[in-house]
């Protein structure tokens, strides 16, 4: 007879894995593929993960072997999530994704040429493959929510901090692509303390937060730094365009409408930015766009500083 408590070791090695689909990012295949065999990869690969941002991007890639696209939005309110993959087109379609009445967030599929009636039939029959991937992840994200997030901001604390910026570090010398810092600290905070109470003050956070996340495509890269200082990352984002994206939050932050008993409250925001070096650490990274947020101050604040 066979004993009841057997135990299987099961043990992939990533040579095993690459044979099997789950690699890193093959290349995409020279001929389209059908819907069949779409759906029995998309149901292999978006299973390895439990990040949103991984188990989109794996979907946004695979599902162009059948349908191409210009980009795809991700939308899911109540998690703080929004994620934002390729650049925009005219033509969009969107999905509202439910599991027995549980929803799982919004869909946008854009691009620039109309979609065919086969090609929606297509994407529509690929999004089942998100279905119990992006459940998992969000009840997943759920979870660690609390130990990775500010409570007051929403978000993310120094922990998510650290392992993000290690992630994408190593993603960006993988890559070869740039990865930007931005450093933010609100002008003068201490006298909004000072004037309407620690209460004011901490609306006023969660409102400078709130307009930060609304001008980026990815939430999960805004941080809690300190105090009243963030720190957003930019991957894939060279020193130029890290400079407009800072100058479009500048903005932002002063536009709010900041109110403390019914009194408007005026508000502007300093900025340092660094894009990361070759061979750089993380410590070096973070100095360099504080000492520039540190110029930015110094020079008369309500204002952004490149690292040299
Ligand atoms: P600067 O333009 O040079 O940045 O001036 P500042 O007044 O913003 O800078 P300073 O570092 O002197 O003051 C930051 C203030 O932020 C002091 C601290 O009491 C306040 N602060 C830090 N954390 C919180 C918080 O969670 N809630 C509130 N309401 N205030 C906070
Ligand atoms: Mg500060
Ligand atoms: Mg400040």
């Amino acid at each position: 007879m066979k004993s009841p408590s057997q135990t299987n070791a099961i043990d992939f090695d990533s040579a095993k894995l690459q044979r099997l689909g789950f690699g890193q990012q093959p290349p995409l295949p020279e001929r389209p593929v059908s819907l069949a065999q779409l759906r029995q990869q998309l149901s292999l690969q978006l299973q390895t993960s439990l990040e949103p941002q991984r188990i989109l991007g794996l979907f946004f890639r695979e599902v162009q072997k059948l349908v191409p696209l210009d980009a795809l939005v991700y939308q899911h309110t109540s998690s703080d999530l929004r994620l934002e993959f390729g650049q925009r087109g005219h033509h969009t379609i969107s999905y509202s994704l439910s599991h027995q009445g549980e929803h799982l967030g919004e869909l946008v599929f854009r691009r620039n040429q109309r979609f065919s009636d086969q090609e929606q039939g297509n994407l529509e029959s690929s999004l089942s493959s998100l279905l119990f991937p992006m459940r998992n992840a969000l009840l997943y994200r759920v979870a660690t929510q609390s130990a990775l997030r500010d409570p007051l901001t929403g978000t993310g604390n120094r922990i998510a901090m650290d392992q993000t910026l290690e992630r994408e570090i190593e993603m960006s010398r993988r890559h070869m692509q740039p990865l930007s810092l931005l450093m933010l600290d609100i002008d003068h905070f201490k006298l909004i303390n000072d004037t309407h109470g620690h209460g004011a003050g901490d609306d006023v956070l969660k409102a400078v937060a709130a307009s930060i996340k609304s001008q980026l495509r990815n939430v999960d890269m805004v941080f809690r730094f300190g105090g009243e200082e963030f720190l957003i990352l930019l991957s894939n984002t060279s020193r130029e365009a890290a400079a407009m994206i800072g100058e479009r939050l500048r903005f932002a932050a002063q536009a709010e409408g900041y109110t403390a008993d019914g009194n408007m409250i005026e508000l502007t925001v300093s900025l340092g930015c660094s894009t990361l070096l070759p061979g750089e650490s993380v410590e070096s990274l973070l100095r360099r766009a504080d000492s520039a947020l540190y110029v930015a101050k110094r020079e008369g604040r309500n204002r952004i500083a490149m690292a040299g």
